[in-house]
């Protein structure tokens, strides 16, 4: 990052297309297009794709908004399909009774980082002959069937937010081995102009550029691709000590009130990006909210993925989505917590974690058993 701001070239420039060159190794796709953020990739790669008005995409409610917000930005209509409630992912099954005449894609979301059924979804896009846009902010270095997320739908969307497995502050990806969809995805990033505006400058003779559609402005900068270049050399590195974590969790929650997440499903990486337990409040005598207020108040941060999308006020008045709709999804986001995971936790802190849930919740089960 330092080489880069002395470089005098901070914006989008050769690390930005270094940064996309590494990354579509990584994944195994001729093509990667860097983008401002994962809501970019979603929002431009719907648009690129030619899904709008009139068109409906068929997503899950166990999300986070940005993934249906897309889809209203680009002028569809967002289906949902409720999720297989051991998994938080998308059931198969409830995505193909969701296909209308109008349905032009799917777009799944890895929960928590595990890999959805692709083999079932890619069947199911073919049928129809729907797209797959996948969201994958969750599920860098995941992998289904011997293959990456990122080279399996026909697009993917990365989300290097802060949060993430592998962040630039704030930025995003779209892989994709349709080089027409990528190169639209690249105009739309960059005000829909006809060439990149670092080559418009680093030619010898003046070149002018040509706006071909309205795009947008959701391109990387070069300071931000510096350090997803550090941070993708270390994405299999992080994932090994998130599977340290995760085992450990595994073992020090396994007697407590609480669902602990599905083992991981054969032929697939699951990219460990949430650890999430679900609060079994009849046994613990604790609400959810309760047990997360007891944490924070013994210092350990944790986060809640997701209360459903169609729940939320807009969601429910334009599309009158209410209670009842998607039951598996409910109960998830009713009873689900996320505990801290992150590549960069010492041992001590994964036990002082497990010490806490531990006190926070035997103490409400051994209240009510009093
Ligand atoms: C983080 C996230 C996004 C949005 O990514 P941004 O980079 O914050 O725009 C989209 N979908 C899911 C599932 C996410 O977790």
């Amino acid at each position: 990052m330092v080489d880069t701001l002395r470089s005098g070239w901070i914006g989008t420039g050769p690390r930005t297309e270094r940064f996309e060159r590494m990354f579509a190794e990584y994944v195994g796709v001729p093509h990667a297009v860097a983008v401002s953020s994962g809501t970019a990739a979603l929002h431009l790669s719907l648009l690129a794709a030619g899904i709008g008005e009139g068109t409906e995409v068929i997503t899950t409610p166990m999300t986070f908004c940005s993934t249906a917000n897309a889809i209203v930005h680009a002028g569809a209509r967002p289906v949902f399909a409720d999720v297989d409630p051991a998994t938080g992912n998308m059931d198969p099954d409830l995505v193909a009774a969701a296909v209308t005449d109008r349905t032009a894609a799917i777009l799944p979301v890895h929960y928590a980082g595990r890999p959805c059924r692709m083999d079932s979804l890619k069947a199911i896009a073919q049928a129809h002959g729907l797209l797959l846009i996948e969201d994958g902010a969750h599920a860098v270095a995941g992998a289904f069937g011997g293959r990456r997320v990122g080279a399996i739908g026909d697009a993917t969307c990365f989300s290097f937010y802060v949060t993430k497995n592998l962040t630039t502050g704030e930025g995003g990806m779209v892989t994709t081995r349709d080089a027409e969809l990528a190169a639209r995805i690249r105009r739309l990033s960059l005000h829909g102009m006809s060439r990149d505006a670092w080559r418009r400058f680093s030619v010898d003779t003046f070149r002018h550029y040509e706006v071909i559609e309205p795009g947008f402005k959701n391109n990387m900068t070069d300071i931000q691709a510096a350090m997803g270049i550090h941070q993708l050399a270390k994405v299999d590195r992080g994932l090994e000590r998130r599977r340290e974590i995760w085992s450990a969790y595994d073992e020090g929650l396994a007697d407590l009130p609480l669902e602990r997440p599905a083992p991981e499903e054969v032929d697939t990486v699951h990219a460990r990006h949430l650890y999430t337990v679900l609060v079994d409040t009849d046994r613990s005598g604790k609400s959810r909210d309760r047990v997360l207020d007891d944490l924070i108040e013994r210092r350990i941060g944790t986060g809640v993925h997701y209360r459903p999308v169609h729940l939320h006020p807009w969601y429910r008045e334009q599309f009158g989505h209410a209670e009842g709709d998607f039951p598996s999804a409910e109960r998830i986001g009713a009873r689900t917590l996320s505990l801290p995971l992150s590549a960069g936790l010492t041992d001590v802190d994964v036990t002082d974690v497990v010490e806490a849930v531990k006190e926070v919740v035997s103490e409400a089960a051994g209240r009510q058993g009093a």
